[in-house]
């Protein structure tokens, strides 16, 4: 065989360059920068027909979803948070929370948490809503699709009003219950899951009485327009005044649906499997499903709190049920 003079002079050059890497001192090796390690300010916007939509991230909790969930095989319910790549006992959820600027209110969607899990988890609205462009005191009004704490935990922090000239708007019964400690006897005690409904009553007063002293709460019933282009629709269940937001504008359509989903990964395919969180499991099965099933009819935006941030995206049919789309990254859909 003839070896070409160019194989040689390649052959020879990389003896060369084996011999000088063995001579080089051995020391250690450095990145060209230091890595950051933060995430981008949370927030994502889109326009929905005159209406601006940002979603305003309160930042991530991790929860024992397997522990939590329930109407599947423990199993089951495992394998669907695995296949989807999310850890079954410490589920990285989501907090979303939703402003809407209609050109004559700015309105938030839900609170997100505040301090309530934690120094170092969630509570991040305050500087997300601020790197968005905005500050507490430009909105006019907070829309509560519930008093859980990590929808309204970020109302107040030591009795004091953090978005100091809203007003805080929930659904007649979702005040009525919250707001009467002599409910706590018509819920169930803590689950294996650890998890205690009662603790929501103490919880619901702390971020609430703050705008009750201030004459800042308004409940309604749902159904009645509060804003031009927003209303509130009853979907009780998950608590026995939860409401979904629905904001329509020049024919473009958005629903702000609360905790209508907890775990993506399990309960698009399986309607039917329900969380703990739920005050009562049985009718928030039926408005989850009847809720797919009008996205999925009719193709408006859906906003969801723990539906991965941003949250908003689109449901489809799908063969196991119904499927989670999410928004396709746009730096068009703001004109
Ligand atoms: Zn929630």
């Amino acid at each position: 065989m003839k070896v070409s003079r160019k194989m040689q002079t390649l052959a020879a050059s990389l003896a060369l360059a084996t011999a000088a890497t063995a001579l080089l001192p051995v020391s250690p090796s450095y990145a060209a920068a230091p890595q950051v390690r933060a995430q981008a300010p949370g927030y994502y916007r889109m326009m929905l027909g005159q209406f601006e939509v940002t979603a305003v991230s309160d930042g991530t909790v991790k929860v024992p979803l397997d522990k939590l969930l329930n109407g599947e095989e423990p199993q089951q319910i495992r394998r669907l948070l695995e296949d989807g790549f999310q850890k079954p006992d410490q589920a990285e959820t989501s907090i979303n929370t939703f402003l809407i600027n209609t050109g004559g209110k700015l309105l938030l969607v839900d609170s997100g948490a505040g301090k309530l899990f934690g120094a170092n988890v969630a509570g991040r609205l305050q500087q997300n809503l601020r790197a968005a462009g905005y500050r507490p005191e430009d909105i006019d009004a907070v829309l509560l699709t519930h008093v859980h704490l990590d929808h309204s935990g970020g109302l107040s922090m030591a009795g004091k009003r953090l978005f100091p000239n809203a007003d805080i708007y929930l659904s007649q019964k979702e005040a009525d219950f919250w707001l009467n400690p002599a409910n706590k006897a018509k819920v169930e005690g803590p689950r294996p899951s650890g998890f205690d409904q009662r603790k929501g009553f103490d919880q619901a007063q702390a971020s609430l009485v703050p705008y009750l002293a201030a004459g800042k709460v308004k409940t309604f019933e749902p159904g009645v327009e509060l804003f031009p282009g927003i209303r509130a629709i009853a979907t009780p269940g998950h608590t026995p005044g939860h409401v979904f937001y629905e904001a329509s504008s020049d024919g473009a359509r958005m629903q702000f649906w609360g905790d209508a989903v907890h775990a993506q990964q399990a309960q698009f395919a399986h309607p039917e499997i329900a969380i703990d969180f739920d005050v009562d499991s049985a009718s928030a099965i039926e408005q989850r499903h009847k809720a797919f099933a009008d996205a999925a009819a009719h193709g408006y935006w859906v906003a969801a709190a723990h539906i991965s941030f941003p949250g908003i995206g689109h449901v489809r049919n799908d063969t196991r049920a119904f499927a989670w789309e999410p928004a396709n990254y746009s730096l068009e859909r703001l004109n």
